[in-house]
Parts: structure tokens; C-alpha cells; sequence
């Protein structure tokens, strides 16, 4: 039996008791993206005794996250760490009773049945509807719980979705915003405080289901002013007998089928393009470097590479995937991407 001594406070607290916080160590949680949103959400349920927390994230600390992602310092950006492995290191630190599983990865039609496989629960905190759109085909699919958040400014949004029981993403906007639309934290800017919010809603109604109290959750979509001080509860129950969706109702996957999505993707706010290729590779990232030492800077530590080369800078992953900063047309990161990587 594993000593709950340090969950003493949250026990006290009669919803959850001494039956919800064993239920809790006994249960999985999946948190899908580990920036703004993810690392508060992995924080709080790794503090909170889930089980076991397995961590996705596809990116590497930088300067301008330190903001905001409160598990990340100066040292994790020194060390050019993934997101996943530097937040994992901490939340070890925190609480090694908590299994806690990184991956650095970016989650696709190809691995999210591997990575939402036995887990309770999955959180949302992903900057793209890419893939929330992908986590609700999936979620709804397989009946696994989901919370989607986000937020850009001072503002955000929040909605746990139940699959079979309350409306799914797709429910509420049947399509992603077209490209270009939606403001992003690049162009709107966004503030630590509404992230620690979202952040902390999703964190509840994560340990609400985890813990056994699933008649609490949230019907509702709430969003969030923090500028203008607004809480709004907006009632959603009505949208699924409404709106006929296409995936809760229909069944129809198209984003977990890969017949929606792409292989690239502009990331938010940083002059970059993230190319993945189209088949799984294997790449040897040591060979790699000695492949590309003549040609400019190379850095290397055990999950990346890193080429410098005037005006662009490639961060390179063991699964073939890469980032290329330095520009933001995705034409001109495939012909980077086949000139120092090959195709
Ligand atoms: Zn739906």
C-alpha cells in the first residue's frame, strides 16, 4: 500500500477522501502538449498523486517560454532539453511516487492509439486544433474522457467532454478555424495568469473522473476573461442531439483516418515550421552530426541535434522529425529539410 501521508490535505477534503485519492494512485493520465497549459496541468496531477502521468510534447525549452511554463528554468534551457525530458526531470524531483513517462513526439494519426492506449483520462494542452481535433476523434472513438483548454491573451476556454454522454469538440465547432483566422499567441500575446487558470480547470475536472466523482464535471463551456475579470458558464447539453456531428453521431474519424491534417505545421509565435516525415525512420543522430559538422554549428545531446546554419537553425529528432527556425513558409522549411536531411 503506498503511503499517502503527503496527501493528507487533499483527503480532508470530503469528496475526495481517502477511497478518491486510492482510486486516484491507481489511474492514468495522458497530458498531450507540455507548454503553457501542460506543464501546470502535469504539475498539479503529478502533485496530486495520479498514478502514473505519461507526458507528450513535440518541442525543446526556449527563452520565451520561461514566462509562462512554469517547470522549465535556465538550466533546462542551457542543456537544450525536450519539453518532455526537462519536465519529466523536475516532477521526479517533486514526486517519485507518481510514474511519470515522457515522450518527445508529436502526436499523429499514426502514434496516438499507441499513446492514448490505457489511459483514464486525457488533458489538452496542445496550442493547435490539429491535434485536438485528432484527441476528440480518438477519445470519442475508443470512450476515453477528454478536457479540452485554451487560451491566447487574457482569455480562454474550457470543456470536458465525455464521450457517449455530453457533446464532443466537433459538437461544439464542427471545424477548425481556417488557418490565419484565429489570433495566436504570436500575434495576441498571452499572459501567465490566464494559463494557470485553464490550466487549473482542466487540472480539476482531470481529478474529478480520476478520482471517482465524474457526476461533478462541468456540462458547460467556460470561458474566460482575466483582463475583464468574466467568468461565463456558456450550456452546451443541448448540442448533441442539435447538431447530428459528424464524429460523436456519425462516426465518421477523418482526422484519426489522416484524411484531414498534414505533416507540417506552423508553430505558434516562433518563426518556425515543424516537418515530420510522411513513413517512421530511425535516425542516428550521431551520424548525423558528423554528416553535417562541415556544413555548420552542430550541438548534440541525447534527443536532438542542433545545426546551425545561417539564417536558419535546425532542431532534428531520432524520429526524422524536425524543426527549422528561421522561416515561416512551409515551402521553403521542406527545401531546408531535403537539403541538410534528406527526404
Ligand atoms: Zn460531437
Amino acid at each position: 500500500m503506498q503511503d499517502l501521508s503527503r496527501y493528507v490535505r487533499q483527503m480532508r477534503y470530503p469528496p475526495m477522501g481517502e477511497a478518491g485519492q486510492q482510486r486516484l494512485a491507481s489511474t492514468r493520465a495522458l497530458v498531450v502538449g507540455c507548454g503553457a497549459l501542460g506543464t501546470v496541468i502535469a504539475n498539479t496531477l503529478v502533485r496530486a498523486g495520479v498514478g502514473k502521468v505519461r507526458i507528450v510534447d513535440r518541442d525543446f525549452v526556449e527563452l520565451t517560454n520561461l514566462q509562462r511554463q512554469v517547470l522549465f528554468d535556465e538550466d533546462d534551457l542551457a542543456a537544450d532539453l525536450p519539453k518532455a525530458i526537462a519536465a519529466a526531470n523536475k516532477l521526479q524531483r517533486i514526486n517519485r511516487q507518481v510514474e511519470v513517462e515522457p515522450l518527445v513526439a508529436d502526436v499523429s494519426p499514426q502514434n496516438v492509439e499507441e499513446l492514448t492506449a490505457n489511459v483514464d483520462v486525457i488533458v489538452d494542452g496542445t496550442d493547435n486544433f490539429e491535434t485536438r481535433y485528432l484527441l476528440n476523434d480518438i477519445a470519442v472513438r475508443d470512450n476515453i474522457p477528454w478536457i479540452y483548454g485554451g487560451c491566447i491573451g487574457a482569455e480562454g476556454q474550457s470543456m470536458t467532454i465525455l464521450p457517449g454522454e455530453t457533446p464532443c469538440l466537433r459538437c461544439l465547432m464542427p471545424e477548425p478555424p481556417p488557418a490565419g483566422t484565429t489570433p495566436t499567441c504570436d500575434t495576441a500575446g498571452i499572459l501567465g495568469p490566464i494559463v494557470n487558470v485553464v490550466a487549473s480547470i482542466e487540472s480539476m475536472e482531470a481529478i474529478k473522473i480520476l478520482s471517482g466523482n465524474r457526476e461533478s464535471i462541468s456540462r458547460s463551456l467556460t470561458v474566460i476573461d482575466l483582463w475583464d475579470n468574466r467568468l461565463r458558464q456558456v450550456s452546451v447539453a443541448k448540442l448533441r442531439e442539435q447538431m447530428n456531428c459528424v464524429c460523436c453521431q456519425q462516426h465518421e474519424y477523418a482526422w484519426l483516418a489522416g484524411s484531414r491534417g498534414s505533416h507540417s505545421a506552423v508553430l505558434c509565435g516562433r518563426n518556425a515550421i515543424q516537418l515530420s516525415p510522411a513513413t517512421a525512420v530511425q535516425l542516428s543522430l550521431e551520424d548525423l552530426a558528423k554528416k553535417l559538422s562541415p556544413l555548420g554549428q552542430v550541438k548534440l545531446n541525447r534527443y536532438l541535434l542542433r545545426l546551425i546554419v545561417d539564417p536558419y537553425t535546425l532542431t532534428i529528432f531520432p524520429d526524422g522529425r524536425a524543426i527549422i527556425a528561421g522561416t515561416d513558409d512551409i515551402a521553403e522549411a521542406r527545401t531546408v529539410y531535403a537539403k541538410f536531411i534528406g527526404t
